[in-house]
C-alpha cells in the first residue's frame, strides 16, 4: 500500500533522506510517550510504521516477507508461539 501511495515520491528523496525522516519520526514517538500523551502516541506509531515502509520500499526490501520470515509467528530463538526465552 506504501508503494503505490508514495513510492514514486519515496524513490526521489532517496534512502538517506527517507531514513532522517524515519529516525525523527522514531523520536517524536520517544516524546510522546514520555509525556504519556495516547492520542500523539498513536499518531506517531503509525508514523514510524509508514516511514519504515517507505524506506523498505527505496531499498528494494519487502517488509512484510522479511518480517514474516524471521517472524514466522513464533520466537525466532526459542521456537515456541509464546516466547520462553530466559530475557529480552
Ligand atoms: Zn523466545
Amino acid at each position: 500500500m506504501m508503494r503505490r501511495i508514495y513510492y514514486h515520491k519515496d524513490s526521489k528523496r532517496g534512502a538517506r533522506r527517507t531514513w532522517e525522516w524515519l529516525a525523527e519520526e522514531v523520536k517524536e514517538l520517544g516524546e510522546a510517550i514520555e509525556a504519556g500523551d495516547e492520542r500523539a502516541m498513536e499518531a506517531e506509531f503509525a508514523d514510524v510504521l509508514a516511514w519504515l515502509a517507505s524506506l523498505a520500499n527505496v531499498v528494494g526490501v519487502d517488509l512484510e516477507k522479511a518480517f514474516l520470515a524471521k517472524y514466522p509467528g513464533r520466537c525466532p530463538k526459542c521456537g515456541r508461539a509464546v516466547c520462553m526465552c530466559a530475557t529480552g
